[in-house]
């Protein structure tokens, strides 16, 4: 019972977050349907994924709109610093799945630092913080983008993969997977992006991001034939089982550290556990 009223709590909340959060202005919803998410099942482990995009200073012709993708260095580093301090060490979404498949260790606090779409200001701002404070991200490649105005080129791609950043797929054009009438294109977006990246940087890629969090049966159907082993959505939430590997929950990040703490703390609170104390953050 009380996992029913936390799954149907954390759907509401997560329609919440999903409409104000999610949809980039003027965009048309998309509903997701009801298919196996974050918090079900009998085990998993309790993994925030921190979601960036833009890592840059805001300029005056940022609207609130376009804000809602950026957050400072600043910003940034002090959310580094703060997950340093407590104790927290990065993984990867790979780790995460071979934990909650087959039982692969993970250590105490487990974070994921995920990067969207391939900005250029995360190589610039976002990775020389990475190093500083020696954790591990996980860039999703939007393929399309990649070597355009203010994104990475392949070169720098190859690099963060061969200094052990992970490198994951983040579809070919960026578009709302779902309203994706037609098969071939759908797998066009998914498969030939996987095809691509991995003929890039010369190894297999195996997680995924949804463009704008959005997925559904047969997106996620086509993601686990391609070959992914997770693939990350954009609704809030921090427990991960088997059964979610392929819609994990996220945090979308731009404000405060202040925020990202409460944020931490209300989600560790809703998955059962101590927001303080030695079980923050743990395995499970
Ligand atoms: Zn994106």
């Amino acid at each position: 019972m009380k996992r029913i009223l936390f799954t149907v709590l954390a759907f509401l909340l997560g329609a919440a977050a999903f409409s104000q959060a999610v949809l980039p202005p003027g965009s048309p919803g998309v509903r997701l349907p009801p298919i196996p998410r974050d918090g079900e099942g009998d085990s998993g482990a309790i993994v925030p994924i921190l979601i960036y995009h833009a890592i840059r200073p805001y300029i005056p012709a940022d609207s609130k709109g376009a804000r809602r993708w950026i957050a400072t260095p600043d910003t940034l580093e002090s959310e580094l610093s703060w997950l340093r301090e407590n104790g927290y060490s990065s993984v990867t979404f790979d780790a995460l799945a071979a934990h909650v498949t087959s039982g692969a260790p993970l250590p105490a606090r487990p974070v994921i630092l995920s990067f969207d779409d391939d900005w250029q200001s995360q190589y610039e701002n976002a990775v020389p913080l990475l190093r500083k404070y020696g954790f591990t991200g996980t860039f999703f490649i939007w393929v399309r983008a990649v070597g355009r105005a203010h994104h990475m080129s392949w070169d720098e791609i190859r690099e963060l993969d061969a200094e052990g950043m992970e490198i994951g797929c983040h579809t070919l054009t960026h578009l709302i997977l779902p309203k994706l009438r037609s098969d071939d294109m759908l797998r066009r977006e998914i498969v030939s992006a996987k095809d691509l990246i991995e003929a890039h940087i010369g190894h297999s890629v195996t997680s995924l991001a949804y463009p704008f969090g959005q997925y559904d049966e047969r997106v996620v159907g086509v993601a686990r034939d391609a070959g992914f082993t997770s693939a990350r959505s954009t609704w809030p939430g921090v427990f991960h089982t088997r059964d979610g590997l392929l819609s994990l929950t996220g945090l979308i990040r731009t404000e405060s550290t202040a925020k990202l703490v409460d944020t931490i703390s209300q989600q560790l609170a809703q998955a059962g556990r101590p927001s303080s104390g030695s079980g923050i953050g743990g395995p499970r």
